[in-house]
């Protein structure tokens, strides 16, 4: 046993996830790992607390991540999901230039990973070369998480968000117009200070024009040492909850449409695990533990969690699609 694994070993009771340069133990099913690029933020979301408790970005070298990724595949991980807490921001502080872009191209090209997936993004300043970079890497998953927060000018002012209505609807359709069938999923919060339901109805029908494939949303909550910890807590804890509920009732419509018109199409699926007589799986469109799975009923042997799949969808519900192996 190496020293680190004796390490490991004393120690993982009570960790779930230790990394260690070029080994890691992973908490997560062995077919998919989340890969951390950074550490920190430099943003000031008006709302946040983070960057006060993790202090500043700090990107990972790029040559690292690629080692790391590799080793992951190496050891039988098939997706990769690109976490931090503000994926668009990588290599700024470390490179003195965002180079998000140069590190998918060399994931795409040197890890192996099958699927390479985009959380965490952020909206102002993205990089247009990782969006290319999507659109021109088969194994990298035609998937952008990009929390929006609001779509209201003034608000997203407020939040300090550094974009406005006009720069969030830009970039939307820039990602469609480079990534066609791009799936997104973004997250809100309603019930900032200052949303009356003017900005609210604004936020309704921002969603329902904007037709996310997912969202969630979260009621405004002060925290103590934020810039928005000023500005009170004005809208009611009820009325936030009704606001949060319409949103959610407005997506959960588009989402079975969206999920309607995958019916008779045959995608691609990582399957996750087994239930009873289904294996559960996830096209490309669909994150682990987030978003929706595919139901898929088990007419083939041998088949098990980390193999790709061919699906031929034959029902759709709100969270989740039902087909067959193909
Ligand atoms: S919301 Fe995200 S991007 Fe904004 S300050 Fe918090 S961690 Fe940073």
């Amino acid at each position: 046993m190496h020293e680190w694994e004796k390490i490991i070993a004393a120690i993982s009771e009570s960790s779930d996830s230790l990394d260690f340069p070029g080994k890691r133990e992973l908490s997560t099913p062995r077919h998919y790992a989340y890969l951390k690029v950074a550490e920190g933020c430099n943003r000031s979301c008006s709302y946040c607390a983070i960057p006060l408790i993790r202090g500043a970005h700090r990107s990972r070298p790029i040559d690292d991540l690629v080692a790391e990724a590799k080793q992951l595949v190496q050891n039988g991980v098939k997706e990769l999901l690109v976490i931090s807490q503000d994926t668009t921001y990588y290599g700024l502080d470390l490179y003195r230039r965002r180079r998000l872009g140069e590190l998918l191209e060399r994931l795409a090209t040197e890890s192996g990973a099958q699927w390479i997936r985009l959380h965490y993004t952020y909206p102002t300043s993205f990089p247009e070369d990782a969006i290319e970079a999507i659109a021109r890497h088969q194994n990298i998953c035609n998937y952008i998480d990009i929390p929006l927060q609001h779509i209201n000018s003034h608000i997203l002012n407020s939040m300090q968000r550094g974009i406005d209505r006009e720069g969030t609807l830009r970039l939307i359709d820039r990602f469609r117009q480079l990534i066609p069938d791009v799936a997104i999923r973004t997250t809100l919060i309603a019930g900032y200070p200052g949303e009356t339901e003017k900005e609210f109805n604004e936020l309704m029908d921002f969603v329902r024009q904007a037709r996310f494939d997912r969202m969630g949303c979260f009621a405004y909550s002060p925290e103590e040492g934020t810039p928005a910890y000023r500005l009170g807590d004005p809208v009611p804890e009820e009325e936030k909850q009704r606001r949060v509920a319409e949103l959610m009732a407005l997506q959960e419509g588009i989402s079975l449409e969206i999920n309607r018109s995958r019916i008779g199409r045959t995608l691609c699926c990582i399957v996750d695990r087994r239930e009873g007589d289904y294996l559960i799986g996830r096209t490309e469109y669909d994150s682990p533990e987030v978003d929706d799975e595919v139901l898929i009923r088990q007419t083939a042997k041998g088949i098990r969690s980390g193999d790709f799949v061919q699906v031929h969808i034959t029902d759709a519900m709100e969270n989740d699609l039902t087909g067959e192996v193909v």
